[in-house]
């Protein structure tokens, strides 16, 4: 299985990704992960990404591809994947659908999972208090929101022009938002072989 999660911040897309990665076996890509990770490696590509991220802006494209193609590269060559945050500008999904077209896969699902601002802040609060990552402060989340939007968001209509788009209401609880994806992703190919009785193209 091979899908991504497109989300604005605190819809849950890491949640999602771990349910959805466990539930069939493909890898779990977050590319915030993978970036963090790199951040804290520390040197001058890390302490760059990690200034990217505390604004709350958005790391150059070309750095994200850098980071994230090994990992899309092996996932494809085994179970698939899962990919959470990644893409997130219009030159990554048209790189992200080069490097498919260059391994031989093609993408099952972009699903895109949205819930109102309101909710998405509290939510994004909220783990604030739990977690203190260091874009989870208020104004940095309203920059995450409008980044979101501005630049995100407009990849709903790439994913639905090419007839790949599933939108979920995320403002339910994390149960019931797995429960609709699985749902949702059951009825694209109704006649294909399942896979855990789950009915992913895989
Ligand atoms: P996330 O963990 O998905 O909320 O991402 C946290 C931060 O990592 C974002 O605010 C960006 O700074 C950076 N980031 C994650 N994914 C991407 C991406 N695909 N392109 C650019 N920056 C990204």
């Amino acid at each position: 299985m091979r899908l991504l999660l497109l989300a604005p911040p605190g819809a849950g897309k890491g949640t999602q990704g771990e349910r959805l990665a466990a539930w069939s076996g493909a890898r779990h890509i977050a590319a915030g992960d993978l970036l963090r990770a790199e951040a804290k490696a520390g040197g001058l590509l890390g302490r760059e990404i990690a200034a990217y991220q505390a604004r709350g802006d958005l790391v150059p494209d070309q750095i994200v591809l850098d980071v994230l193609t090994p990992a899309v590269t092996e996932a494809a060559a085994r179970g698939g994947y899962i990919l959470d945050g990644f893409p997130r500008t219009l030159p990554q999904a048209t790189a992200a659908a080069e490097l498919a077209a260059r391994l031989g896969v093609t993408l099952d699902a972009a699903v895109y999972l949205h819930a109102p601002e309101p909710v998405l802040t509290r939510r994004l609060l909220d783990r604030a208090s739990q977690i203190g990552r260091s874009d989870d402060k208020a104004d940095v989340i309203r920059h995450r929101l409008q980044v979101f939007a501005e630049t995100t968001r407009p990849l709903v209509a790439y994913y639905a022009e090419r007839g790949i788009l599933v939108t979920v209401d995320a403002d339910q609880p994390p149960d019931s938002v797995t429960a609709d994806i699985q749902a949702r992703l059951s009825e694209l190919s109704p006649t294909r072989p399942r896979r855990h009785g789950s009915g992913f193209r895989s």
